[in-house]
């Protein structure tokens, strides 16, 4: 399923409404959550039945789209479920909380109907809202399954178009890559591209920065620090639209590139090495690289590439010529040499060479794969290592959320 996701322009009536709406959401959410502690029997049907009664009971809630209440039963259902699966890996889990504080429910979800899209005109319609004008600045290609409204902690509105997507299929290239993924550099390959965390990002956490600490010297719900927070959620918005576009970018041009690229499960490799502070800028490369595997799997998967996962052993201190596993590496270590071969590479070169051998081994080996294997690469000496290669940010890729 991809997202679209476009800005729309609600009058300052809609925006209202939908805020009413929001809040009868959570609400709603609370009743179906506390129906369900006092009688744990309860079914997803059951509490579906439930929003019956508690519309006699609380007649505002037909103003909202029936659908978008029963959409609340379903987000109930799925927390229930994630929890349990997070009980189930070992995890301390409590009970689900209620939503206690106001503008805790954060969207209108309308699954299936009770929206139209007027591409034409450029309006949004809402069943028990109206029409709100929407930039639609690219096309929808696919099933629109749905639509979910947004307000940010700035006060923007979004419609996230939930699309089916549709398979295109890309010629075959004959190639196959691994990437090693990481803090330091973002991704360096098996071809020797090195690409960095893009410049605009740190300059966007240095802002960041600068606006938390401005928020902290306001005085809480203040005019000044209410200007100071929307400030600062801006900066977010703005950081995190610079990722996505950062990140699909990467993606396509893997995609474009290799019919096979091998990458290491994220879920098992410790990306935070050692790392005892939690700092907002670590935390956001470390998602970012989570994101980025998820956005590379979705385009890998509808251009009919394929994504192999390996697990990740050894991948940076196994020598990619010899296969001689050293003892320590450190992270400041930014060159493997290998005592006994004498190879001198790139730590991550070295990494990403090993990633690909283990993905063509492991992914390769079988039969009935889309394309043929190919040799190993050839071993780069250090010194014809290309890092810091601009990325080819011109080519301009569709702009996706995932
Ligand atoms: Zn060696």
């Amino acid at each position: 399923m991809l997202a679209y996701r476009f800005r729309i322009y609600p009058s300052k009536t809609q925006q209202e409404t939908m805020l009413q709406h929001m809040e009868l959401c959570r609400w709603l959410y609370n009743q179906l959550l506390k129906a369900k502690r006092e009688n744990p029997n309860l079914r997803k049907y059951d509490t579906q039945r439930l929003i019956v009664e508690l519309k006699k009971e609380n007649p505002k809630l037909n103003s909202v789209y029936s659908k978008v209440l029963q959409m609340v039963n379903h987000q109930l259902w799925s927390n229930l479920t994630a929890l349990k699966e997070l009980k189930k890996k070992g995890h301390k889990v409590g009970k689900l909380r209620y939503k206690t504080s106001p503008n805790s429910w954060k969207i209108l979800n309308y699954n299936q109907s009770g929206f139209k899209l007027d591409e034409k005109r450029k309006r949004l319609h809402l069943s028990k809202i109206g029409e709100i004008p929407i930039k639609l600045h690219r096309r929808i290609k696919g099933k629109v399954k749905g639509v979910i409204i947004k307000r940010t902690r700035s006060g923007k509105w979004y419609a996230i178009f939930q699309v089916e997507e549709e398979p295109e299929p890309l010629p075959k290239t004959g190639r196959a890559v691994g990437i090693d993924l990481g803090v330091k550099h973002f991704a360096v390959d098996s071809d020797g591209n090195a690409f960095e965390n893009p410049l605009f990002l740190e300059k966007s956490l240095e802002r960041i920065k600068k606006l938390q600490r401005q928020l902290s010297k306001k005085q809480k719900g203040s005019k000044n620090w209410e200007k100071a927070r929307v400030k600062l959620a801006k900066a977010y918005e703005k950081l995190y639209n610079q990722r996505r576009d950062f990140l699909h970018k990467l993606a396509l041009y893997y995609v474009r590139n290799y019919d096979i690229i091998v990458l290491e499960d994220l879920g098992a490799k410790n990306i935070v090495e050692n790392n005892s502070s939690r700092s907002f800028r670590r935390r956001f490369l470390d998602s970012a690289l989570k994101e980025f595997v998820k956005i590379l799997s979705d385009k890998a998967g509808r251009a009919g590439r394929r994504v192999v996962f390996i697990k990740s052993a050894y991948t940076s201190r196994t020598c990619s010529r010899c296969g001689f596993v050293v003892e320590k590496l450190k992270l400041s270590d930014r060159v493997f040499a290998c005592p006994k071969c004498g190879v001198e590479l790139d730590r991550d070169l070295n990494a990403s060479f090993n990633i690909l051998k283990k993905g063509l081994d492991e992914g390769l080996g079988r039969p009935g794969l889309p394309v043929e294997g190919r040799p190993l690469p050839r071993v780069v000496p250090y010194q014809a290592v290309v890092t810091g290669q601009v990325f080819p940010m011109k080519q301009e890729a569709p702009k996706r959320v995932g």
